[in-house]
């Protein structure tokens, strides 16, 4: 098989062998999986020989665009010095341990210490383990409950999944896990009725302060949330909502997991999202960008107060890929490249207030509610009723279906959540993609109008 076979071919094998995440595969099978077979900068080419502009790095992973040779020549550079060894029993590598010397150089305040994990998932089941055997070990076993968001997205696994809060995507397989509380989002577009953002975003953070007192403060050991919500449909705060959290999180002296897993390595205009939302995390999960999705790779980097009780007793836990050298080593390479090339200020001061300006006038559509982006992660509402911030009546998604499918064929991906299409593109994008980003979308969003009114 290669690029140059037929597509129906590619199609049908996939079709007959293949298990798609997150996909109605029957439906699929129906209709024939899109096959990409090549990408360079912000572009990908799929098996038809469509040149589509990615809006939505991969899976908001590839920050530094696609093919840079530098990565490649790391993992190759590796694989020939050391492809494997486990960072087990005792042992360790120069990849590794280089890679959790500099994002303990990278991340703010205290946080020094790295525990390495193959995905955003695996990254977030180790902190829903550490945050409980933390608490055991300073002899409040009974700190068990940890806080987290509906509509929040957290991973796959059976850990990360409880986290999770999304309509429709937590139920199947016997979840969420005992000792997971849920509180709502702060989506004042949706939900904020007559209140103002600032109102909307205390009232929201207040529940958790609501919560912990309903739980009992002697029976909660953390509260995790995304700096800014992405896969739930990209959630902006209002102003009022983070200093809010941290000041409930300090009173009550719970753990802050700041979920990382979008909002780092320069997607919100720094290196991390809780620096642009002014929160201090006692850990940060961390995936995706951490190698531009060149290699399968996230982790938990944790504080001073955190490690040091985990490392006073043995940790039960661990992956055979935690700390893999070869994605270790691509990993250093692509935050070398993010730093030496000014790509995480060059998004804060040129690329992000660009496209701020071009994205928010996507509000001037009839079909959009809001336009809200912040550094180069946004999304807008798409509504039948502008003034009374009303999503479609008909099932959610159905018309944030149809748009991603005009996007689609418009050669723009953009990603629906229900109603809400999201876009997250390269950090590398140029003022012309992003020109050519907000025509797209405009194009597919009168293309969508007309559809839904037929
Ligand atoms: N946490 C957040 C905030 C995410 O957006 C994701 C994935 O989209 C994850 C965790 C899970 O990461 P992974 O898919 O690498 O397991």
């Amino acid at each position: 098989l290669s690029p140059n076979t037929p597509t129906a071919e590619l199609q049908r094998i996939d079709a007959a062998h293949h298990m798609h995440p997150f996909t109605h595969n029957q439906g699929l099978a129906d209709k024939g999986a899109r096959v990409i077979t090549r990408a360079n900068g912000c572009w990908l080419t799929d098996s038809n020989g469509n040149r589509m502009l990615d809006g939505m790095a991969g899976l908001w992973c590839v920050n530094v665009g696609y093919g840079r040779t530098e990565l490649a020549d790391a993992a190759h550079r590796q694989m020939l010095e050391l492809p494997f060894y486990n960072t087990f029993f005792q042992t360790t590598h120069i990849p590794a341990l280089a890679l959790a010397q500099r994002l303990a150089e990278l991340a703010p305040g205290d946080l020094n210490h790295v525990f390495f994990a193959g995905s955003g998932s695996e990254a977030n089941d180790t902190n829903l383990r550490m945050v409980r055997t933390y608490w055991s070990e300073k002899g409040q076993p009974e700190r068990q409950i940890i806080i987290s968001r509906w509509n929040g997205y957290h991973g796959s696994t059976v850990g990360s999944g409880s986290l999770g809060g999304m309509k429709g995507m937590h139920e199947q397989g016997g979840m969420p896990i005992p000792g997971i509380h849920h509180i709502n989002q702060p989506n004042w577009w949706l939900e904020g009725g007559d209140m103002t953002p600032e109102e909307f975003g205390l009232a929201r953070a207040r529940e958790l302060e609501e919560a912990i007192e309903e739980l009992g403060p002697d029976k909660v050991a953390a509260f995790i949330a995304e700096p800014i919500q992405g896969a739930g449909g990209v959630i902006i705060p209002p102003e009022t909502y983070w200093p809010e959290i941290q000041r409930i999180v300090d009173k009550y002296g719970i753990l802050l997991i700041a979920d990382e897993v979008i909002c780092a390595f320069g997607r919100t205009g720094n290196w991390f999202g809780s620096q642009t939302m002014g929160i201090r995390p006692h850990i940060m999960t961390i995936a995706k960008g951490l190698s531009s999705g060149y290699q399968p790779i996230g982790g938990s980097i944790v504080c001073d107060e955190v490690a040091e009780v985990i490392d006073a007793t043995e940790f039960n836990h661990g992956y055979t890929y935690s700390g893999h050298p070869v994605a270790c080593a691509v990993a250093l390479e692509n935050l070398r490249i993010l730093d030496e090339e000014g790509i995480v200020t060059r998004v804060r001061e040129e690329t992000a207030p660009y496209l701020k300006e071009r994205f928010e006038t996507l509000t001037d559509h009839p079909m959009v509610g809001e336009a809200k982006i912040v550094g180069m992660m946004g999304s807008i509402a798409l509504t039948p009723d502008k003034a009374a911030r009303a999503p479609f009546a008909s099932d959610a998604g159905t018309v944030g279906y149809l748009c991603r499918e005009r996007c689609f064929n418009n050669n723009l991906v953009m990603r629906h959540v229900y109603d809400r299409m999201i876009i997250s593109p390269p950090l590398i994008i140029s003022r012309e993609e992003i020109d050519t980003l907000i025509e797209r979308a405009w194009q597919s969003l009168d293309e969508t109008m007309a559809e839904a009114k037929a």
